[in-house]
């Protein structure tokens, strides 16, 4: 296995949105003829606001700063939105101050749901929910509003958006990403960076709601073994593309001002120290004109580095370390070496270059700051429907045996020590870096799915009640309980199984049952877990995912309005495969063998309902010759049931073979963008595919020697290529190993 990209092989930008110009370049000459060797390379450095003040910038021509995870005006991470503002003015006004050609400085931050170092700010499900809800335009209005809150705190410059593909959703930071499909992170990628940063006109600005976007973390953030956090992804230069880089021309083409470089290595070389991949792809190849930044202290990582130190990670392309801490240090060391030409002259210019374009088309020079400050912009009522939205189209129903929609005037029990927590349904990143140590109290304006639960239920005339333990005075109609994950960010949320965990909701779940009550699970997640059995304990089972501040959203869709009006529908779809057992860390749609317990794709929803059987709790299911009496019974399968065959040859032979079929019944193709064809004889398709058939009470006989027959007419020669599961209700089981040499 090599770390070293031939470009030749990877996508080209189609059409990369221009970000200069050459009046800006221009310009840049001037500039660069002026400054001193110091200026330049204090461009290259970014320091966090915890490590240096606007003081410091006297002395050290620091060109960029950052508020890391748990950084905020005065150390304190619940600093209002004026602080924030004066922050950034002390640390402008100590930058204009400098003798010599003084350059703005350049304020960057992680909103990565929102402006989530903010109280008060709108909070959005983080990206796993967005990528259920399948809805590019909402998430350009998602990257309008945070921009927005973001250039009222006066901060001009958002580490987002995350384009990792997460492949192990054992990794810590599977919730930032859209998807485990490349597709959706690709289709988002361009709407988020429009959102952020508005439509670039040649030789104009970016307008005053608008900050610059940073796509990270190039590249394979989401593949390393194990799904570790920082570690190696060892995966060959076309799974490298195909997977993992999709996002990245689509941001490019939208003209994203900056690419953040991976802590992670492809094949056991750290990505900041790749040439191959910074240089030659992402701005040769790719044509990136925009500056690429390191991740936090990443370059001390890259071999022979230290964080004080590393010119390599500049020569190989790098264009600005972020150096939270060791800024000073590594200024004084770059500073020695651009001096003795370890770091070449030209390769120190281009650096600087890129980022005074950036500077330039970011408007520091001249940016129209009329929003800062407006503490109006922050929370407003509109972002907050915006993310109330997002919330409804991001929830994916997983199982409902009619107990949703709850009806107008039922008596409801909300239960669950989640319930009322707008910290855990907002996760990690939310006010403070692993998004712990949070109360209600700093979300001000924000809506609990409590909350919202108690508005909708009480608007359609019943009670609702809450209850940690599932206690109730009344006897409820319905119980709905919301349990899940508690927040976690970065590695400190890598785990080892995705088994999880606590008993109490699964015995509340079961104390609720036991007493006839119909029961209705949110499952809040920062990833797909294995809750087979509190699955089989809900009658209905909703995965919202980490929703944000306005938990309203989850009530809008669970509950009718009085009238009987009807609740909003569920339109989320699943973005990551949901695994069968707490071992398929490694679960992703189009593998061989692929079996999950929901499909990518699945959801259900109120005009398609469906029912779930009992699903395994032992965790694993195959069907195997010497089990089959446990699926099939006297030749006859179990209703209701689902096939499932994919296809993955590309060369359409289960379509064909289907479609010289002659079936009974409902028969239904699904194709993977989820386009459902109900007809029975439109079953040809290529490429990937689903075929799911739906029947009732369908006989199915095995002959003698092993084959087996799908007698309602379906006959399905060996010609299947790909990993066929066949199963009942949701609870599919793969039996590609028993199809390998049998006829079905
Ligand atoms: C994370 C980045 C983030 C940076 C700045 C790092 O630890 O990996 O995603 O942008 O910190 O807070």
């Amino acid at each position: 296995v090599s770390a070293q990209a031939d470009p030749a092989v990877w996508p080209r930008a189609a059409s990369p949105r221009a970000i200069t110009d050459a009046r800006t370049e221009a310009m840049i000459d001037g500039l660069l003829a002026r400054m001193t060797l110091e200026e330049k390379v204090g461009q290259i450095v970014q320091a966090d606001i915890a490590s240096i003040t606007p003081e410091d910038l006297a002395l050290y021509p620091i060109g960029s700063i950052l508020a890391g995870g748990n950084s905020s005006p005065g150390g304190n991470e619940r600093a209002p939105l004026e602080d924030w503002v004066a922050l950034s003015r002390a640390f402008r006004a100590a930058a204009a101050a400098r003798p010599g050609a003084a350059v703005p400085l350049m304020f960057g931050i992680d909103a990565v749901h929102g402006h989530n170092n903010i109280v008060g700010a709108t909070l959005f499900p983080h990206n796993i929910g967005l990528g259920a809800a399948r809805d590019p335009d909402l998430i350009r209005r998602i990257g309008e509003a945070t921009a927005q809150e973001v250039a009222a705190s006066g901060a001009d410059w958002t580490f987002g958006p995350t384009l990792a593909v997460p492949r192990n959703d054992r990794w810590g930071r599977t919730y930032e990403g859209y998807s485990e499909h490349p597709e959706i992170g690709a289709a988002y990628a361009g709407p988020m960076t429009l959102g952020l940063q508005g439509e670039l006109v040649e030789g104009r600005p970016l307008a005053a709601d608008r900050i610059a976007g940073s796509a990270k973390h190039f590249v394979a953030d989401g593949g390393t073994q194990n799904g570790v956090d920082q570690g190696d992804a060892v995966i060959s230069e076309a799974e490298l593309i195909a997977i993992h880089a999709q996002g990245y021309v689509p941001a490019i083409n939208t003209g994203v001002l900056t690419v953040m470089a991976s802590f992670s290595s492809w094949n056991g070389e750290k990505i900041t120290g790749n040439r191959s991949l910074l240089t030659d792809v992402l701005k040769g190849r790719m044509g990136f004109e925009g500056f690429v930044v390191g991740d936090w202290n990443a370059h001390g990582q890259v071999e022979g580095c230290s964080n004080e130190s590393c010119p390599q990670a500049i020569n190989a392309g790098l264009d600005m370390f972020m150096a939270p801490d060791s800024w000073r240090g590594l200024y004084i060391n770059t500073l020695a070496q651009a001096r003795s030409g370890e770091i070449p002259a030209a390769r120190l210019d281009d650096a600087v270059r890129r980022i005074l374009r950036v500077k330039a088309k970011l408007g520091v020079f001249d940016r129209d700051r009329s929003l800062e400050g407006r503490t109006d912009v922050l929370g407003s009522p509109a972002h907050r429907a915006l993310a109330r939205e997002a919330v409804r189209k991001s929830l994916v129903l997983l199982k409902n045996d009619g107990v949703l929609p709850i009806r107008a005037g039922a008596r409801v029990l909300v239960a669950g020590t989640a319930a009322d927590s707008i910290g855990q349904a907002s996760g990690g990143w939310t006010v403070t870096w692993q998004g712990t140590d949070i109360t209600n109290a700093d979300f001000p304006g924000g809506t609990s799915i409590w909350a919202g639960l108690r508005e909708a239920v009480t608007e359609a005339g019943g009670v609702a009640e809450l209850s940690e333990d599932g206690d109730y005075v009344q006897k409820p109609d319905v119980a709905v309980v919301v349990f899940g994950e508690t927040p976690y960010a970065e590695f400190q949320g890598d785990i080892e199984t995705l088994d999880f965990g606590p008993e109490e909701p699964l015995a509340l779940l079961r104390r609720l049952k036991a007493a006839g009550i119909p029961t209705v699970s949110v499952f809040l997640s920062g990833r797909p877990l294995w809750v087979n059995p509190e699955i089989n304990a809900s009658d209905a089972f909703v995965a919202a995912w980490l929703p944000g501040t306005e938990g309203g959203g989850v009530a809008d869709v669970l509950v009718g309005g009085s009238g009987g009006r009807k609740p909003v529908d569920f339109t989320g779809r699943l973005s990551f495969s949901w695994p069968r057992s707490s071992d398929q860390n490694v679960l992703n749609f189009g593998d061989e063998n692929y079996a999950p317990q929901f499909a990518y794709g699945y959801g259900l929803s109120y005009a398609k309902p469906e029912t779930v059987g009992p699903l395994s709790e032992d965790g694993a299911a195959t069907i195997t010759r010497s089990n089959l009496d446990r699926y099939f019974r006297d030749g006859r399968v179990q209703s209701p049931w689902s096939l499932l065959l994919r296809d993955s040859g590309g060369d359409a032979r289960v379509g064909q073979a289907l479609s010289s079929a002659s079936p009974r019944g409902n028969l239904s193709v699904r194709s993977t963008d989820g386009a459902a064809q109900e007809s029975a004889m439109a079953l040809s398709f290529s490429g990937e595919a689903e075929a799911v058939i739906f029947g009732p009470a369908v006989d199915l006989s095995r002959q003698r020697n092993g084959d087996m027959v799908l007698t309602a007419g379906v006959r399905l020669e060996s010609r299947v290529a790909g990993p066929v599961e066949l199963g009942f209700g949701k609870d599919r089981i793969d039996i590609a190993p028993l199809l390998r040499d049998a006829k079905i």
